[in-house]
């Protein structure tokens, strides 16, 4: 058995009475697409937050590449896009990467091919603010493959987009995966990581309720039915 890009083990985070993360177990293998799926609230961000070291975690055990490097050493193989796109509005899409290799020490040469993925070749040479925001999260999607992890990690990418948006962002996450990069992308639409999946985390409040492939799960309904209550999780 290769070994796992990530290994997540009973891991638990709690604000105050609040567990946001109840004994969350995850491996992910390479060259798969891995979903978490679960509603407003479940504990998506709070997991990827912690492996992704920018949030303490209460209990438990992670490692990145079966845990033979630091995680900032580890960490520089994996792309993430856990917040809002955030460029400098009056450069370029284009002069924005390079600013992103100079400071990351990656080759300048790897822009025009990162561009291209995510389909802003046409516009690289327009200002960030003119960008729409489905325009915005594909130029931070550039900028996190622009190393070429490992792994990219999303957070809810799709959110507040239009259909044409949402629809470019799957396709882009789904060549990037037929490219050979694993995915792990957090998401409250069922539909989404069905589309976009292999294997899927499914949390509520903070617990596993399902784990393994997409085409396997057998609770679909019970986590429909729980996402009305999902703010009522004390
Ligand atoms: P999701 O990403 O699935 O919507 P989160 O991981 O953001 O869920 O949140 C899980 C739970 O933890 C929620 O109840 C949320 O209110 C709570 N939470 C998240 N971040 C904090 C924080 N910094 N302080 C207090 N509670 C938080
Ligand atoms: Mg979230």
């Amino acid at each position: 058995m290769e070994t796992p890009i990530l290994s997540i083990k009973n891991l638990h985070k709690r604000y105050g009475k609040v567990h946001a993360v109840n004994d969350v177990s995850l491996e992910i293998q390479k060259g798969n697409v891995y979903g978490i799926l679960g509603p407003n609230g479940s504990g998506k961000s709070t997991t990827l937050g912690i492996v992704l070291n920018v949030v303490n975690k209460t209990s438990g055990e992670y490692s990145w590449f079966g845990g033979t490097q630091e995680t900032h050493e580890a960490l520089k193989k994996v792309g993430a896009i856990i917040e809002r796109p955030n460029f400098y509005p009056y450069m370029t899409a284009k002069e924005n990467l390079e600013l992103v290799c100079k400071i990351k020490g990656i080759n300048y040469s790897k822009i025009e091919e990162k561009l291209e993925i995510v389909g802003l070749t046409d516009r690289k040479n327009s200002k960030f603010k003119t960008y729409s925001l489905g325009m915005k999260q594909r130029l931070a999607i550039a900028s996190a493959l622009l190393n070429d992890p490992e792994i990219l990690i999303l957070d809810e990418p799709t959110n507040g987009l239009d259909p044409q948006g949402i629809i470019q962002i799957r396709d882009i996450i789904r060549l990037i995966a037929s490219q050979g990069t694993t995915i792990l992308l957090a998401s409250h639409l069922l539909d989404e990581v069905e589309k976009v999946c292999s294997h899927v985390l499914v949390l509520r409040f903070g617990k596993i309720l399902y784990n393994g492939k997409v085409d396997e799960m057998t609770t679909k309904g019970g986590y429909f039915e729980l996402q009305s209550n999902s703010n009522d999780r004390l």
